[in-house]
């Protein structure tokens, strides 16, 4: 009686398992493939591209006058008082 209900359970175990392994093995190699070349060219591209963004920001003066408009004059610039355009 016992015996039989543990032949069965693993028989259940192991019909589990193969059934993991038939649905996991192909998905793996799938998923791997796309991804890891795709990657680093993704994170080349996107990283001048910010960096530009963030050095013309960096020309400006950005000081802020009482209404919150941002000075535009360049950076550091030698007039006494700012200009907001
Ligand atoms: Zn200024």
């Amino acid at each position: 009686m016992s015996k039989m209900d543990n032949l069965r359970a693993m028989r259940e175990a192991k019909y589990a398992d193969a059934q993991k392994r038939a649905a996991g093995a192909p998905a793996r190699p799938a998923a791997k493939a796309p991804v890891a070349p795709a990657t680093p060219a993704a994170a080349r591209a996107a990283q001048p591209a910010s960096v530009d963004a963030s050095a013309d920001t960096d020309e400006l003066c950005g000081h802020r006058n009482m209404s919150g408009r941002t000075c535009t004059r360049e950076r550091g610039h030698s007039a006494k008082s700012h200009r907001y355009s």
